[in-house]
C-alpha cells in the first residue's frame, strides 16, 4: 500500500531534527518537497528544499488544481504539496514522508486516512519553547511572542486530530519513540 507519514509542529518543537533523523535510518522513506512563494534562505536551492515559485505562479498552480493542499502559512507566503510530487515518490516505491504546519497536517490526514500515520511533535512546555526561540538568537522578542501564542493555539488546534502526540522533552527519548511509531506504522 502508498503509504504517508505526516510531521507537524509549532516553530521550536525541534520537527526538522526529528524528521532527518527518521530519514537517516529509512532508505525507503523519502521527504516531500513542497512548493513555496517565499524567497530561498540562504543555501536553499530549488528542488532540494522547495520547489520556489513567484506568488503570481502559486496563485496559477491553485487555479489548475495542482495542489494535494495548500496554506497561506505566513502573511502572503504561500506552501503547498505538488500532486506530482506525491506521484513521483510513490512511482519510486517509497512512502512519503511531509513535514508541514499543523493544519496542513490535519487535512492531509483527512485525504490519506488509512494510508497515513500523522505525528504532532510539541516542546514541552511554554517556558522551555520561549528558551529554545531566545536559543536561536534570531528573532525579536517581540516576534518569539508571537511565536510562543502561535504555538499555543496550534496545539490546542492539534488536540485529538493527531495519531500521535510526541513530546520532544529529551531529543534522544523522542527519536527513539518517533522511531518506534514509524517502524510500527510501516510494518502493518
Ligand atoms: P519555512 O519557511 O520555515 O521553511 O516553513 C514554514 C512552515 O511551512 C513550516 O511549519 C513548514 O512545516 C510549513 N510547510 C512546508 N511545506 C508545507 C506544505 O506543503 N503545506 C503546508 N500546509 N505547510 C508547509
Amino acid at each position: 500500500m502508498n503509504k504517508v507519514i505526516i510531521f507537524s509542529a509549532p516553530s521550536g518543537a525541534g520537527k526538522s531534527t526529528i524528521v532527518n533523523h527518521i530519514l537517516g535510518l529509512h532508505p525507503e522513506m523519502e521527504f516531500s518537497i513542497s512548493a513555496t512563494s517565499r524567497a530561498p534562505r540562504g543555501s536553499e536551492q530549488d528542488g532540494v528544499e522547495y520547489y520556489f515559485f513567484s506568488e503570481q505562479e502559486f496563485r496559477d498552480l491553485i487555479a489548475k488544481d495542482s495542489f494535494v493542499e495548500y496554506e497561506e502559512v505566513y502573511p502572503g507566503s504561500f506552501y503547498g504539496t505538488l500532486k506530482s510530487e506525491v506521484e513521483r515518490i510513490w512511482a519510486k516505491g517509497h512512502v512519503i514522508v511531509f513535514d508541514i504546519d499543523v493544519k496542513g497536517g490535519v487535512n492531509m490526514k483527512r485525504i490519506f486516512g488509512d494510508k497515513a500515520l500523522s505525528i504532532f511533535i510539541k516542546a514541552p512546555s511554554v517556558e522551555e519553547l520561549r528558551r529554545r526561540l531566545q536559543g536561536r538568537g534570531t528573532d525579536s522578542p517581540e516576534a518569539i511572542e508571537r511565536r510562543v501564542a502561535k504555538a499555543q493555539s496550534e496545539t490546542e488546534f492539534a488536540k485529538g486530530r493527531f495519531d500521535h502526540v510526541l513530546v520532544n522533552d529529551d531529543l534522544q527519548r523522542a527519536f527513539a519513540e518517533a522511531e518506534r511509531i514509524v517502524s510500527e506504522f510501516i510494518a502493518k
